[in-house]
């Protein structure tokens, strides 16, 4: 009798140059041909062969992908356009840390991102694909970020709290590629953000919280924004608490805890390797707390 084993062929490898020739070849290849930026997920994930692609497209040289400029967002209401930067899905989380343009809260998530290597190498298309989990997801929630995603049939642009449906699932078809993401700047807002990881805040995380708030004339919330990540299948936005604190006006420190409690109201804490749903219950009511606490010293004091 012969053992049998699974055959695994190591994928192929093309450079590329153009965005173009890549989307040539997903339109041609579709599932068989993997995307790769930074390439430190997709290189762990070959190894232990939990993808086999015919083909590996590495995108990391392209210069036209690799470039943050300055955009607007159109208001569906009508009204003003908004100031945004538009972010190259190669733009790395490096790239991020030295823009002076970049909002704070997207920087202070960026160098929590692994080490010094992972930051240097990963990317913000990168991340965002790995949708759960991906730190980037709560900072680009608050700020209402689009992804763009392009195919030979065209463009389109999608929420990116749409484009995140699970782990290590997105709603990007086989033919697309993460092109940029647009992020509204929102001067003027006061930011805060909290990672807890099982080695400290450069691993993988066990809850992200970002939260962003604007503050009206007469110590008023006038707008209030609370993104979790990594606790339930995908990152959300506490839509409840971000109502209850608009509506509250400046809460005190039993009112901010009492509040903090409605952050994962309609989402389930997921269990994993790194810790229980329990575990994750109970951290992030005090996590939000913590945050919140921070965001309005500083916006009340401004
Ligand atoms: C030691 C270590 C520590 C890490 N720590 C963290 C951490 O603290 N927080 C965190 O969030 N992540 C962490 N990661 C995960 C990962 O490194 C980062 O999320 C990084 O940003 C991924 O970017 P990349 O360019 O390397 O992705 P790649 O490995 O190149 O790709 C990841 C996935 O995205 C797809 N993809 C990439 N770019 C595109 C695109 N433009 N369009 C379509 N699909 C695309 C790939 O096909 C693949 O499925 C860590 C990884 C390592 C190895």
């Amino acid at each position: 009798m012969t053992a049998t084993s699974t055959a695994f062929a190591p994928p192929g490898v093309r450079i590329t140059d153009t965005t173009d020739e890549v989307l040539a070849a997903l339109a041609a290849l579709g599932s068989d041909a993997t995307v790769m930026a930074g390439g430190t997920e997709v290189m762990i994930r070959l190894r232990r062969r939990e993808i086999d692609p015919k083909l590996l497209l590495h995108i990391g040289r392209h210069s036209e992908l690799r470039t943050i400029t300055e955009d607007a967002v159109v208001d569906p209401d009508g009204g003003a356009a908004a100031a945004a930067l538009r972010i190259g899905a190669t733009v790395t989380h490096h790239d991020l840390l030295a823009d002076p343009r970049v909002p704070e809260l997207v920087k202070i998530t960026a160098e929590r991102i692994g080490y010094p290597q992972t930051q240097e190498l990963g990317t913000v298309g990168g991340n965002l694909i790995i949708a759960h989990p991906a730190d980037l997801a709560t900072p680009f929630l608050v700020h209402d970020a689009q992804a763009v995603l392009s195919s030979q049939a065209g463009t389109r642009t999608v929420a990116v709290a749409d484009l995140m449906l699970g782990d290590r699932l997105t709603a990007i078809r086989p033919d697309e590629l993460l092109s940029s993401v647009t992020l509204p700047t929102l001067p003027g807002a006061v930011t805060g953000y909290r990672k807890v990881g099982r080695r400290g805040e450069m691993d993988a995380p066990i809850i992200t919280v970002a939260i962003l708030l604007q503050f009206g004339t007469g110590a008023t919330i006038t707008d209030a924004r609370v993104a979790v990540g990594s606790y339930a299948d995908v990152p959300f936005r506490a839509r409840a608490l971000e109502q209850a604190l608009v509506r509250t006006g400046l809460p005190d420190g039993p009112a901010i805890a009492e509040l903090s409690r409605l952050a994962d109201l309609g989402a389930e804490a997921v269990e994993d390797v790194k810790a229980t749903a329990r575990y994750r219950r109970t951290l992030l009511p005090r996590l939000v707390a913590d945050v919140l606490t921070g965001c309005l010293a500083r916006g009340v004091d401004r």
